[in-house]
């Protein structure tokens, strides 16, 4: 058995989190794998070393004199160390370094690796497991693509030689040798990699929140959490807005089957979210998630027979890829079909649009109806419950919101559901009330 478990800036800001860290992994025998992000904000009004390591590396970049700044980094370190009574110049030769590498602009991805990096080395000396640098077993090409394969297979190999091993989260190196980063938050990434490599039986995810909620605890007051969700409804919830893992993060993991267990560091009583490949448990309600995304233009095409004319629906989307405009959602009617697209996208080439669905689609009329928003009811349950479209719209009408468009998935693991802007909370409000708070 083993875990691999990473940790978020959050769970790794102070010396103070890093002991509640310590006590998580010294817990199990398990958790013999540990990925750290580089320490984050220890209050709301702080910054996060990854932040004042890109500030710090562009002073140096443009010739500036960046000693306080770093210093500054150095100080947030020392802090840690001081704390955890480390030694106490633990890090003083690998500042040297950073500081020689910024007068040398080692690159923009080299000073934020180091966030981790240095984090990594804190780690490894206070558990008292092996260091291992990133840059030597995950790889990206020369066009900065990770390359998943290769680190696959020299990560695996490189992963024999230890027994108990921290590698940095964020980073590996191209092959030329020089450091490259993942897109930001991409610890998740690393930690998932890892997984794979090492097969672990679980990759825990320690956050500073108790799992997956069930809707945005900005809109819905206290909503309730998720204890088992699968990577397909985390998908397309994460596709509309709900923000748990790096996107990238899922990849590794779902090729060997190993779920992932968001937990909370402040709260490592709590269970967490499973996010598993499938289950046979229900979930507790109907519904897993309910998450939408605001600033659509529904383009409404109408033309008499349109359901008999072959091409008709290549046409209307050639009309919008010759613009470059990317569709979201393409419900369509006998003789009405209408494309979703983003507003931001579509406003600056609406006439183009326009006159290019007439000269290839010569419809009989369009209409455009903007400042929509689209809300995605997801479930597994949906499947093998009856009547949760029907739910969903007596939800709505009862809040007196007008449902512009309304589009089951062919997997029937979701609905969407198209509003106006303006309603978009109370619908989403409305949509939990009535499958969680009154569980119809
Ligand atoms: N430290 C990096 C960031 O702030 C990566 C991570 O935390 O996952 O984005």
């Amino acid at each position: 058995m083993s875990k691999v478990v990473k940790f978020g800036g959050s769970s790794l800001a102070s010396a103070e989190q890093f002991k509640k860290v310590g006590d998580i992994i010294r817990a199990e025998a398990d958790r013999k794998y540990v990925v750290p992000s580089a320490p984050g904000k220890r209050d709301s009004k702080d910054t996060k070393v990854t932040d004042m390591l890109y500030a710090c590396y562009a002073l140096a970049e443009a010739g500036k004199n960046f000693d306080k700044e770093l210093k500054q980094i150095k100080a947030r370190y020392e802090e840690i160390i001081k704390g955890l009574n480390l030694r106490a110049d633990l890090l003083d030769k690998e500042f040297e370094t950073v500081k020689a590498q910024f007068a040398a602009k080692a690159g923009k991805d080299y000073a934020a690796s180091r966030g981790e990096y240095l984090n990594g080395i804190i780690m490894a000396e206070y558990l008292g497991y092996q260091f291992l640098d990133a840059a030597e077993v995950i790889f990206f090409d020369e066009n900065g693509e990770f390359l998943s394969e290769e680190t696959h297979k020299a990560l695996k190999a490189r992963m024999k030689e230890y027994e108990n091993v921290v590698l940095p989260g964020f980073y590996g190196a191209k092959l030329d040798g020089t450091v490259k980063t993942f897109s930001r938050g991409g610890s998740d990434i690393t930690g998932s990699i890892l997984a794979r490599a090492v097969h672990a039986n679980i990759y825990e995810n320690w956050t500073d929140v108790s799992g997956v909620l069930l809707a945005d605890p900005r809109i819905v007051e206290n909503p309730v959490g998720i204890n088992t969700i699968t990577y397909k409804e985390l998908r397309e919830l994460a596709y509309m807005g709900f923000s748990v893992l790096h996107e990238d993060a899922l990849f590794p993991v779902r090729i060997s089957g190993i779920p992932i267990n968001i937990r909370n560091t402040n709260r490592p009583e709590d269970e967490g979210t499973m996010i598993v490949e499938s289950t046979c448990k229900q979930s507790e309600y109907t519904i897993t998630g309910v998450a939408g995304k605001k600033g659509f233009v529904s383009v409404n095409i109408e033309k008499d027979k349109m359901n008999s004319e072959v091409g008709f629906g290549r046409k209307v989307l050639q009309a919008f890829e010759e613009n470059g405009i990317s569709f979201e959602h393409m419900p369509s009617g006998i003789d009405t079909l209408s494309v979703f697209v983003h507003q931001q996208e579509f406003e600056g080439r609406e006439q183009h649009v326009l006159s290019t669905l007439h000269r290839l689609a010569k419809p009989d009329s369009i209409e455009i109806d903007a400042d929509l928003a689209l809300i995605a009811v997801v479930g597994r349950g949906m499947k093998s419950n009856r009547g949760v479209a029907a739910r969903v719209l007596a939800a709505l009408a009862h809040n007196n919101i007008n449902v512009r468009m309304i589009d089951q998935g062919s997997s029937e693991l979701n609905i969407i559901i198209g509003v106006k802007n303006s309603d978009f909370e109370t619908a989403i409000k409305a949509i939990y009330d009535i499958f969680v708070t009154t569980r119809l």
